[in-house]
């Protein structure tokens, strides 16, 4: 099991280094106690970045695994379990995940609201736009533009984005499990972490990274929308705007 050092609080989002100790290597892949690096999960594609140990810097260009995390490096990496190394993400790109992020959890909780409660019943969070598929839901112009209008307002107000670790029970008593998707839970999850925006503007149970404040997002702007069958529909966006953007911590955790 690898340390989850992004998990701790949506502040640990925003730091970028941290030490780490090698606790096995397999091939090109190499395992650490923590980590700062994202995995891919939850439709947030994974951290780039790079590890440097004994023999020098090592890019990490994939990183995967739910309870322990696999940091893809070069094949002559000549690390060894109990190395000690110096992780870095790259702060570019994780920013971006974590505004695309907490741009997707808006959406996807104001459409639920002002469209008869229309899912999200897939996502993919990446650096240079996005998507969400909806389920039942048939946008058309004037939909897509009262949409952006409202997830841009919200922006503006500059909303504040927090987690906590609520119980099941908890969570259903404030949201019906078809908005938050905890019908799709396995029923032996008890506990989970919760992002929530503003005040229970939208809760879903995620561990991905976000933003701490709506206005590091930026204005969304859809790229465009796509059938995928069986009334459901796959928008596009990406952000612009003037974001109030902000910049990593130099601590190493
Ligand atoms: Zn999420």
């Amino acid at each position: 099991m690898t340390e989850k050092l992004y998990l701790e609080s949506l502040d640990a989002g925003y730091y970028q280094h941290f030490n780490a100790t090698v606790t096995s290597v397999e091939d090109n892949q190499v395992t650490l106690d923590r980590t700062l690096f994202y995995p891919l999960g939850g439709g947030q594609h994974w951290d780039t970045g790079a590890l440097t140990g004994p023999n020098g810097e090592l890019n990490v260009t994939e990183v995967r695994g739910r309870n322990a995390v696999h940091h893809t490096v070069g094949q002559n990496h000549q690390l060894e379990p109990g190395d000690e190394v110096r992780g870095s993400i790259d702060w570019e790109t994780r920013y971006a995940h974590m505004r695309m992020h907490t741009a997707q959890h808006l959406v996807s909780g104001i459409v639920y609201e002002q469209f008869n409660g229309a899912r999200t019943v897939g996502n993919q969070i990446h650096a240079n736009g996005s998507r969400i598929d909806f389920n039942p839901i048939a946008f058309d112009e004037t939909m897509l533009s009262t949409l952006v209008e409202s997830v841009n307002q919200r922006v503006d107000e500059g909303l504040l984005v927090t987690d906590s670790v609520m119980t099941r029970e908890e969570i259903n008593a404030i949201m019906p499990p078809d908005r938050t998707n905890m019908d799709l839970l396995p029923i032996s999850v008890k506990e989970l972490r919760i992002v929530q925006i503003g005040d229970r503007l939208d809760m879903c149970p995620c561990a991905g990274t976000h933003v701490t404040n709506l206005e590091e997002i930026g204005h969304i702007n859809i790229l465009g929308k796509k059938s995928k069958g069986k009334g459901t529909q796959r928008i596009k966006y990406d952000l612009v705007g003037s974001p109030q953007l902000r910049q990593p911590y130099t601590k190493v955790l």
